[in-house]
């Protein structure tokens, strides 16, 4: 971890045990958000601002008081998992989630269209199936 810290990696916590923290007393909760943090940073010798909501099988996986939580124990984002692009009015402790793809072309649309609005149109509608259609055609170029 150490290694991927200094190659500029950022590194975030995501629990200790991986509960479903919707479902912790409140002192649960914040053992396992605040707990995770702490080792991280033991570990890295920095501060550990990001943390990733758990996905376990029961829903909710998080809820408001989690939210909260996350910003009194410092953390300054905090991706849930709802899939779908990042927008700059968002709040960065509920932000939504870019999965992994299989292949680097994949990758790449995928965090442009997370990242980049690229696929917006003017009224600010993403447009996925547009981008995908294209990609499905043949045109892998999108980036
Ligand atoms: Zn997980």
């Amino acid at each position: 971890m150490r290694a991927l810290a200094a190659r500029g990696h950022a590194i975030g916590s995501h629990s200790t045990t991986h509960p479903n923290i919707a479902f912790l007393s409140e002192e649960q909760a914040r053992i396992e958000l605040s707990e995770s943090k702490r080792r991280l940073e033991g570990v890295l010798g920095a501060p550990v601002v990001h943390f990733s909501y758990l996905c376990p099988a029961l829903s909710p996986h998080w809820k408001a008081s989690t939210v909260q939580m996350c910003r009194e124990l410092g953390y300054q984002t905090a991706v849930t998992t709802i899939g779908g692009s990042v927008h700059r009015e968002d709040d960065p402790m509920v932000l939504h989630r870019t999965g992994p793809a299989k292949r680097l072309d994949g990758l790449r649309w995928s965090v442009d269209c997370s990242f980049m609005d690229r696929t917006r149109d003017s009224r600010g509608v993403v447009s996925f199936l547009n981008a995908a259609a294209k990609q499905t055609a043949g045109d892998n170029d999108i980036i």
